[in-house]
């Protein structure tokens, strides 16, 4: 409850980011968070507005841009637990240089992306993640192209923490933020998010029939990064769960000298007034 503002959200009724930002809340308050400890960013797109409607410190970024933002945000200030978020598209096209480095940085962030398979706030056009033959106003005969495995890309770029959820499931995906959340490391999280005025083929019932819980697949093991792509290969990325966690690897601050004494924020300036007056004339 602590996390709620008093934003009214400016989504569709039924959009399935109602559910991911309930489940961020949800999970923010069960790790035990103050909004004051708490950083959302996002990106450009309908799920780029949920930075404004959780009570924390918020940062509406530019289109495909959420991470670098966030990693910045974390950076300088290590007090903080950071959330970065944003579409499909947001993050699998225009941002997508982004993703893969963030992804193999491993700076203890958590993205969050909510996948529709479409450009919503644009009214409707194919995204990275629609599948060929997909029909939109910018595809009246059907995608050519080929969608992106989110899943798939972020195993192969070294990731640390891979999971991925369904809005429907809040309990699930709370639980997945919240393991996200205390991951020492980058954790990225894909949730299926029902675009319900502009995607008539990826519906709630269509998830509902094709998706799979990892839970469910006798012998799964989280660990085994192997076993996590097959697995995901398997079931063309229709699954959810944790696919795949290593908590071995150090995260990028663990791996810089000195970096845990004192965050950037709280820092005293090692300035003299005569270095500070000629840094300053040159923004004069
Ligand atoms: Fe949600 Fe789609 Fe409406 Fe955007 S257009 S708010 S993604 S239902």
């Amino acid at each position: 409850k602590e996390f709620r503002n008093n934003v009214k959200p400016n989504w569709c009724p039924g959009c399935g980011d109602f559910s991911v930002q309930a489940a961020i809340q949800r999970a923010a308050a069960n790790v035990g968070l103050e909004p004051e400890g708490l950083a959302v960013v996002s990106g450009i797109g309908c799920s780029g507005r949920i930075s404004g409607y959780i009570k924390s410190y918020g940062f509406h970024g530019i289109h495909g841009r959420s991470l670098p933002i966030a990693q910045g945000v974390k950076m300088a200030n290590r007090e903080l637990t950071v959330i970065a978020s944003g579409g499909d598209g947001d993050g699998f096209a225009i941002g997508m240089g982004h993703t893969i480095h963030a992804i193999r940085r491993n700076i203890d962030i958590t993205y969050i992306v909510m996948d529709n398979q479409i450009y919503g706030l644009t009214k409707g056009q194919t995204s990275p993640r629609s599948a060929a033959g997909f029909k939109t106003k910018s595809t009246p005969d059907g995608s050519i192209e080929q969608a992106i495995s989110p899943m798939e890309l972020a195993l192969s770029a070294g990731a640390t923490f891979v999971a991925q959820s369904f809005s429907t499931d809040l309990k699930d995906l709370t639980a997945i933020i919240e393991a996200g959340i205390q991951h020492k490391g980058f954790s990225f999280i894909n949730v299926f998010s029902p675009c319900v005025t502009y995607n008539k083929i990826n519906t709630y019932d269509w998830f509902k029939e094709n998706l799979t819980k990892l839970a469910t697949i006798e012998g799964y093991d989280s660990t085994n990064r192997e076993m996590a792509m097959q697995t995901v290969m398997e079931h063309d990325g229709l699954v959810t769960g944790i696919i795949y966690q290593n908590k071995d690897r150090q995260s990028y601050q663990e791996l810089i000298p000195g970096y845990a004494e004192e965050s950037l924020t709280k820092a005293e300036l090692q300035l003299s007034q005569e270095s500070f007056d000629k840094l300053a004339s040159e923004f004069m």
